[in-house]
């Protein structure tokens, strides 16, 4: 299929600021400093996802309670095994939980249809990985132009918003550069964009840092801050082992062995 035939008459509004989802136009006044985020977004109730290694089932989660309230910065800590991957998938709609519930602003995620869970995925959530996982043979602009394809957005309006968003994360003068020709920094900040691209409600990131030098990590965790800014703040969940970008996060959720052992608002 064509750039052309997927072209629709949807009209999308281009303003690719770094922000969040559109307002919805209610004329509020800006939060003030200490915003308390308005609601709900995630509820997990007595969550359990049980893996299979050989004949030994492995609990990677077990009665795991939590609510993610909309606009929090989030941050799962843990040691290895802990099950801070395993989480960040089921929050994700990547993986559905063996036993509980999780609902995603009201929604049973464990009860949707493959195809229902993976429009969720697209509308209201990014992802960020440590690895970047950036299409080597696509310039920047068409690895964040790319992910608005399946919303049949048309390609002059996924042009524009995706330079906007790239010029967003300070990489304007990039555009054209495939990602060998990129830092990692500035890969991450590619993969950020690219994960702001389709205005998700959530943005999950699993070590966004873990590969980068510390002046990198520090932009890439600026940018994640500058989501919180704004009247409808990105709601942001970093699964890390690093306790300065730990330190970064609003609120602390730390997993030992499947179960939330501490969760401290910083
Ligand atoms: P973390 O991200 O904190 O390192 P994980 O969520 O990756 O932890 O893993 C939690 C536990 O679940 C570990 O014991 C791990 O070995 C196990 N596990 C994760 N994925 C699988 C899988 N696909 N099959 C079997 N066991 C798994």
């Amino acid at each position: 299929m064509t750039d052309e035939e997927l072209e629709t008459d949807r009209e999308l509004d281009t303003d690719g600021e770094l922000r969040g989802p559109e307002t919805t136009g209610t004329g509020a006044a800006q939060p003030p400093a200490t915003f308390d985020p308005p609601g709900i977004l995630y509820e997990l109730r007595q969550i359990e996802r049980r893996y299979q290694r050989g004949s030994t089932p492995v609990l990677a989660l077990k009665s795991l309670d939590l609510d993610i309230r909309a606009g929090e910065f989030l941050s799962i800590e843990g040691p290895s095994g802990s099950g801070k991957s395993t989480l960040l998938q089921l929050l994700g709609g990547l993986d559905v939980a063996t036993a509980g519930t999780i609902r995603l602003d009201g929604q049973e995620l464990g009860s949707c249809r493959d195809k229902s869970l993976t429009a969720i995925r697209s509308q209201q959530i990014g992802f960020v990985f440590q690895q970047f996982n950036l299409i080597p043979t696509l310039t920047a602009l068409e690895n964040v132009a790319i992910a608005m394809v399946p919303h049949h957005v048309r390609r002059a309006d996924r042009v524009a918003r995706a330079t906007e968003l790239l010029e967003g994360v300070g990489l304007g003068q990039r555009l054209d550069h495939l990602p060998s020709r990129l830092s990692g920094g500035e890969q991450q900040r590619v993969a950020i964009a690219r994960a702001l691209a389709n205005r998700p409600r959530v943005i999950i990131a699993d070590e966004p840092t873990g590969n980068l030098d510390s002046e990198s990590a520090n932009d890439v965790l600026g940018l994640l801050e500058e989501l919180q800014t704004g009247d409808q703040p990105v709601t942001i969940i970093v699964a890390t082992h690093d306790p300065e970008v730990a330190g970064r996060a609003r609120r602390r959720v730390r997993l030992r062995d499947g179960a939330v052992v501490e969760d401290v608002a910083a």
